[in-house]
């Protein structure tokens, strides 16, 4: 488990991460979405100790990161933005050298070796040197040495970043079969791609939390406030009257079209489901012969255009890494 509490890091009078406060739980996968320079690779470096914090407390199964950074450490594994990686060692050469450095005993190297390269699926490559290796394969060496020692969290920084659609394919793949033995954080400025694996979602934005919960969630955030689309195979002066003597209806629109009507009907933040059985019972009574009708939910999309209010850094570059 891991606890942050108030966390603010501040470069001179620029705030980067302002009271960050979360808790991750184990054995889920947590997602990190904001714009760039939102201050996601700030806080991982924090929770990693490889960053200084102005204020807060980084607390990493009962160690605190500042004050027993070595304990700390032990527990996890990270996947920094930009992979430390020797491009002259082979894979293996390269993983000695972290197990070893991470303090992994002699007498288990070579099997803790063979197992994370199976599990990153570089086996192959074991010997062939890291420079020789395309991105995709580079980024698995990554998350191999980030899961070298066992350690029971790992952090990843942007793990899709700069990979062709189908690498990006398999390495979401392989994060969620590190889901089922490590507690996994990553962070990423694709919605669809934390919706895809992520079992909660952070919303960070200029530094700031501004969602915290499961992807299904965050998009409920949205339902209340909402629009139910109506279809109907009448005239628009027979469905009109009956929505018009809906109490729930804010408003609402209706369109003709050929043998029949499409009506949008946006309601205020009451219960869906009940407000649609009600809807249905209504035009059912009145003979109106409605043949389907659907909530108009919000994507993860739209709750963060919301969130966010654009808040990405004018001078921010765009990733084109885009599905
Ligand atoms: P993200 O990873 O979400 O894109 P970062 O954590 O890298 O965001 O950056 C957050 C903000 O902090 C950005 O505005 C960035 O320009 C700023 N920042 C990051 N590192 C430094 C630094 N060493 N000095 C000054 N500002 C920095
Ligand atoms: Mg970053």
């Amino acid at each position: 488990m891991v606890e942050v509490s108030h966390l603010t890091k501040k470069y001179g009078d620029f705030t980067a991460v302002s009271d960050l406060s979360f808790t991750i739980e184990d054995g889920l996968i947590y997602g990190f979405l904001g714009p760039n320079g939102a201050g996601k690779s700030t806080t991982m470096n924090i929770m990693t100790g490889c960053l200084s914090a102005t204020e807060g407390e980084v607390i990493i199964e009962g160690h605190d990161i500042f004050e027993e950074p070595k304990e700390a450490k032990k527990c996890i594994g990270y996947l920094p933005e930009i992979p430390p990686l020797y491009p002259d060692l082979t894979p293996v050469e390269y993983l000695e050298f972290v197990a070893r450095a991470k303090g992994v005993p002699s007498s288990e190297l070579d099997e803790q070796i063979e197992s994370v390269m199976e599990e990153t699926g570089i086996t192959v490559y074991a010997n062939r040197p890291i420079k020789n290796l395309s991105k995709g394969y580079k980024q698995r060496v990554g998350i191999a040495q980030a899961i070298i020692g066992h350690p029971s969290l790992i952090i990843l920084d942007e793990p899709t970043v700069g990979l062709d659609p189908k690498q990006i394919i398999e390495i979401r793949n392989l994060i969620k079969n590190l889901g089922k033995k490590h507690t996994v954080v990553l962070s990423s400025h694709i919605l669809s791609e934390v919706q895809a694996i992520c079992d909660r979602v952070m919303i960070i934005s200029r530094g700031k939390m501004v969602a915290f919960d499961a992807p299904e969630n965050l998009e409920s955030l949205m339902l209340g406030e909402g629009t139910i689309e109506v279809k109907a195979s009448c005239s628009k002066d027979i469905i009109e009257p009956v929505i018009a003597s809906m109490e729930f209806a804010t408003g609402y629109d209706i369109k003709e079209e050929d043998g029949g009507c499409t009506a949008t009907v946006r309601i205020g933040s009451e219960d869906r489901q009940k407000t649609q059985a009600e809807m249905l019972r209504m035009f059912g009574e009145k003979g109106v012969p409605v043949y389907q009708i659907t909530p108009v939910r919000a994507s993860l999309e739209d709750v963060f255009i919301e969130l966010t209010h654009g808040s990405s850094e004018p001078d921010a570059e765009e990733e084109e890494v885009e599905e």
